[in-house]
């Protein structure tokens, strides 16, 4: 099982912001941002790269929590949401993760 896979399933520790029946939220444990989030799919997709059509409604569940979750952190008003895809791409574990980052001083 990978390492977010055991995040999701609570088996590791992790602070979690937000969680539904398709996504779990947590911080990140090495933030590059004041508020750094990594939203993930509770289905184990290795990477954007394998995503197929079956998997939008997972994925647009991920977009419209990212949106929740800034809320709820009190950065909304302005934020970057980011997928690294593949080695090259920067990234670093095999399930997918979208990065939300925000709270710099606007
Ligand atoms: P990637 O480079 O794959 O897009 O992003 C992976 C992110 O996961 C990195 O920002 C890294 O700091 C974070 N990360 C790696 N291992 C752990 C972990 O065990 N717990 C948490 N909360 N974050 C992790
Ligand atoms: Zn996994």
């Amino acid at each position: 099982m990978c390492i977010f896979c055991k995040i999701i399933s609570k088996e590791e520790p992790s602070q979690i912001v937000f969680e539904n029946d398709q996504v779990v939220a947590f911080y990140d444990i090495n933030p590059k941002a004041p508020v750094h989030i990594l939203v993930c799919p509770r289905k184990h997709i290795a990477s954007m790269k394998d995503i197929d059509e079956q998997d939008g409604g997972v994925l647009v569940d991920m977009l419209l929590s990212a949106k929740k979750i800034a809320r709820e952190q009190n950065i909304d008003e302005g934020y970057k949401l980011l997928f690294n895809v593949g080695r090259s791409g920067g990234q670093i574990i095999d399930h997918i993760h979208l990065h939300l980052m925000g709270g710099w001083q606007s």
